[in-house]
């Protein structure tokens, strides 16, 4: 992991929102965007909340017609978190999203043709210490009539890169966006260079962090649903956050964008960039060795402990003697099963041996517990009370006893503790 990239830091929000920081010191910000129309006030509102509860430290709207702007008003009177308006082609909709209060725009000077307009813009902003992102999408580069030439021209420098003649692009765009802001000796700028293809995102953004000073917003876009976007994201996101590259970041789905939040935050907690909030579930693939429904218990263990627990609590949930106790030795609370029952530690301490139907709620009820008496003082996350002895794997539990016999899977063997 190499240190965070030096930027420039630029304040969002206000009193009552709150202020937050982009870049410099401050924390990588989450952000999502609502999918909702915003003209639709409560509904924006009710959205932007659900945003905020799951996590989200910035929320940006889109603003494409006046009624959008207009509904802004009151929508940034109701929310709770920072909004941004998502502004394109029509320049009058960023003046009247400041006018509503909005705490930053976000504008591709490429989509609005009249200099003078982007400068209103950026006057209007600077008057009023909004920060502006300017943002660069593979899909909404203008090309130029000498295309072909320009690209031959450009591609040049990244000639290597499968697609270097598009990272030369975008680099070259954002460099005259910049300067555009640079004239008017604006700097409370946030920049974006966004591509569907991981890879590139990661050039270009390595080329953007050692040609400009300003905070960078990460993010792959049109990455798709759930089921690929997150890969995708991940790869090219925590690839350059290792790289301390990064000061906020969007994940973008083709889905509930809670999902958004949920994985933007888990990125960031895996790489210890935040501190967590909220249980860490530590769970086994499973194997042949799998001696209960482990894949249901999960689903349901995390499902509940995501509601019921506030505190980072490391849980780990596990199919057998295997792994089982390896894992429950790192985990505050824990289950290993065998023969369809379950071994429940807390802080390395065996606490109870449970019929699989009975896992759940025993296991819930241990890590409630637990969060309670670290709460009031009388335990720590991460503190071991006792090393964790693991039972006999043909004895107590008779865990693979039947398998072994049968041929079906290897002795297991145990670590002496
Ligand atoms: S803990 Fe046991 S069941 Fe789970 S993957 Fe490891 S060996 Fe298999």
């Amino acid at each position: 992991m190499q240190d965070r990239r030096k930027t420039r830091k630029v304040a969002i929000g206000d009193d009552r929102v709150g202020r937050k920081f982009i870049g410099g010191d401050a924390p990588i910000l989450v952000q999502t965007m609502t999918a909702g129309y915003t003209y639709d006030i409560d509904a924006c509102v009710a959205e932007i909340e659900r945003y905020r509860q799951a996590g989200a430290d910035v929320v940006r709207v889109a603003v494409p017609e006046r009624k959008d702007t207009d509904a802004l008003k009151e929508i940034i009177k109701q929310v709770k978190v920072p909004i941004v308006a998502d502004v394109h082609f029509h320049f009058q909709r960023a003046l009247e999203a400041v006018e509503a209060g909005v705490h930053k725009i976000r504008l591709n000077p490429g989509n609005i043709s009249d200099r003078d307009q982007v400068n209103k813009v950026i006057d209007a902003c600077k008057e009023r210490k909004i920060p502006i992102r300017i943002g660069v999408n593979e899909g909404s580069i203008i090309e130029r009539k000498d295309k072909q030439k320009r690209m031959e021209e450009l591609g040049k420098y990244f000639a290597g890169h499968k697609s270097g003649h598009l990272l030369a692009l975008m680099i070259a765009k954002l460099e005259e966006y910049v300067e555009i802001f640079q004239a008017r000796d604006f700097h409370d700028v946030v920049i974006s260079a966004k591509s569907m293809d991981p890879a590139l995102v990661i050039d270009v953004y390595t080329e953007i962090a050692n040609r400009f000073d300003y905070p960078l917003h990460l993010g792959v876009t049109h990455a798709g649903p759930k089921s690929t976007g997150a890969i995708r994201s991940v790869a090219a996101l925590s690839t350059l956050i290792a790289n301390g590259i990064g000061d906020t970041l969007r994940i973008s789905y083709a889905s509930d964008h809670v999902d958004e939040v949920k994985d933007g935050l888990e990125i960031l907690y895996c790489l210890g960039k935040r501190e967590r909030k909220g249980v860490e579930l530590i769970a086994c693939p499973t194997c042949g060795r799998i001696q209960v429904d482990l894949f249901t218990l999960v689903k349901e263990v995390e499902e509940k402990l995501a509601t019921d627990i506030e505190l980072p609590i490391k849980v780990a949930v596990m199919g057998c003697i295997v792994n089982g106790p390896g894992e429950a030795e790192g985990a505050d609370v824990a289950v290993f099963a065998g023969d369809r029952r379950g071994i429940i530690y807390v802080q390395g301490q065996r606490v109870a041996n449970v019929p699989e139907e009975e896992i759940l709620e025993r296991l819930l009820k241990e890590c409630k517990e637990f969060e309670a008496r670290v709460k009031r003082g009388e335990a720590k996350l991460g503190e071991k009370v006792v090393e964790i002895l693991p039972p006999d794997p043909i004895g107590e539990l008779g865990s693979g006893k039947e398998k072994i016999k049968a041929g079906l899977v290897e002795q297991i063997t145990v670590r002496a503790t």
